[in-house]
């Protein structure tokens, strides 16, 4: 018999004690199984589809949109409440890995990047307004750091337990995950390997896992070869697998669509332009909106421009075919080598991302990312190949009024420009091939005197 006494403190005990949260690994296209975030599984044993961490949404529902936001403005502040630094990933954590304790966190205080209204830019190529989300200000320089910080401390987690036993975790690299891994593996004393295709990624990218002490294996392949091998030993056991495939490290890259949101005050931009490859961060930025719309924290979606290099550009041309299905390319050389993938492990994630976010997939050709990014260097930032792409990108769709004169636009830059370097330099040096380098500004060699330099500058 339930007392009117006893109901209303049944009430009241479960309006303060909170559900539990929990999250586990479900199969993309819905078949039945479930398993825990701390399992080696990186595809569904029934469909042999991709996965995706699934959250308990009505346990999250028993906290309000307004509460949500609320929570999350309180913690992006300088001191790091029971974090081991403050994070964009980990002041989310609710959403991203709720089981993970805090001591188990692996962290470089990464995410909370800067929201940078670039008004020069905007002015010159007639935006309304136009924003760049600088995820290469962190630790490892691109937005890598967010979905690995998830995945080392699930791994470190789990080791802990004895859940998990791992005698390495690997990946295949156009760059940055290898940075990234390195970096987090270091940090937490785990063992890294990462594969490489060899001379195809930029110096300072071959430089850091060398410098963090990961094993560093060149191949003689492009990235989608890597992968392969990758996948292969990640299945005979031999490697725990930290490239995006493993769902882990989207639920750390999905937090950049929440800070989008947040830095406009919880307001959803127009539209979101991304410089994809392998499509994981497509997914990711999907996943982020999605979860914040269904969540009460924003009240729609905005618009996906997927930005490809027309030299690997797989997913355009499904969009140029209107077919949902991806076919593989073989990928040709470009200035933006982390997007040089030809056949993207996360395509069909991307797919659902670009229909659900009423999305267009545009390209770049090399003189186009080229200029694109030193227009934008002119104007104050020092910005990647990729960047390059994901402005050339968005001028193109500004320019044929696909994106609207008064729309707000929010540009992903995935990684910092100081990697880059002999991308810079070649186009400054007008040495790049396929580059015409029209904005090129070349240093003056003069004698160190003051009439011949005063009269150079009159
Ligand atoms: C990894 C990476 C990308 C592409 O992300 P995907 O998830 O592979 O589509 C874009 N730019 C940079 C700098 C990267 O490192
Ligand atoms: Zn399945």
């Amino acid at each position: 018999m339930c007392l009117p006494l006893a109901c209303a403190i049944a009430l009241y005990a479960r309006a303060i004690v909170m559900t539990k949260l929990t999250a586990h690994f479900r199969c993309f296209r819905g078949c039945a199984e479930t398993f825990p975030l701390t399992r080696a599984i990186y595809r569904c044993p029934t469909c042999d589809g991709l996965l995706e961490v699934s959250h308990d949404l009505d346990a999250l529902r028993e906290t309000s949109g307004p509460t949500w936001r609320a929570r999350f403005d309180a913690r992006w502040a300088p001191h790091a409440e029971d974090l081991p630094l403050p994070s964009g990933v980990w002041s989310k954590r609710e959403w991203v890995a709720p089981e993970i304790p805090s001591d188990a966190i692996v962290s470089t205080g990464e995410g909370m990047t800067p929201l940078y209204p670039a008004r020069r830019l905007a002015a010159e190529a007639s935006f309304g307004e136009l924003y760049v989300k600088q995820c290469g200000t962190t630790h490892t320089g691109s937005f890598k750091d967010l979905g690995m910080t998830v995945l080392v401390s699930v791994v470190n987690q789990a080791m802990r337990e004895g859940t998990l036993r791992v005698r390495a975790i690997a990946c295949a690299s156009t760059g940055d995950t290898s940075a990234a891994l390195a970096a987090y593996g270091a940090a937490s004393g785990l063992p890294v390997v990462v594969f490489l295709p060899r001379g195809m990624i930029s110096v300072a990218q071959l430089v850091q896992p060398l410098a963090n002490g990961a094993r560093v294996l060149a191949l003689d392949t492009d990235f989608d070869g890597c992968m392969r091998v990758v996948r292969e030993l990640a299945s005979r056991g031999l490697i725990y697998l930290a490239n995006s495939m493993n769902p882990l490290r989207i639920e750390g890259q999905k937090t950049v669509a929440i800070e989008i949101s947040q830095q406009l005050g919880w307001e959803p931009p127009d539209w979101v332009v991304l410089p994809s490859g392998n499509l994981g961060n497509a997914a990711a930025l999907y996943a982020g909106f999605s979860m914040a719309k269904s969540l009460g924290v924003i009240d729609r979606l905005p618009r996906l421009c997927i930005a490809q290099a027309a030299n690997a550009n797989p997913m355009y041309r499904a969009f140029i075919a209107h077919t949902d299905v991806v076919e593989p390319v073989v990928a040709k050389p470009t200035q933006a080598s982390a997007i040089r993938i030809g056949a993207p492990v996360s395509a069909p994630r991307a797919m659902a991302a670009l229909h659900a976010m009423n999305g267009v997939v545009e390209e770049a050709n090399e003189n186009e990312l080229a200029d694109a990014s030193a227009r934008a260097d002119k104007t104050g930032l020092y910005t990647c190949p990729h960047t390059g792409v994901a402005l050339a990108c968005a001028m193109k769709l500004r320019a044929r009024g696909v994106i609207g004169p008064r729309d707000r636009v929010v540009v992903i830059s995935t990684a910092s420009g100081l990697k880059f370097t002999e991308f810079k330099l070649g186009y400054h040096e007008h040495k790049l091939p396929d580059v015409t380098s029209t904005l090129a500004n070349e240093p003056v060699t003069l004698p160190a005197d003051v009439e011949t330099v005063a009269h150079h500058l009159a």
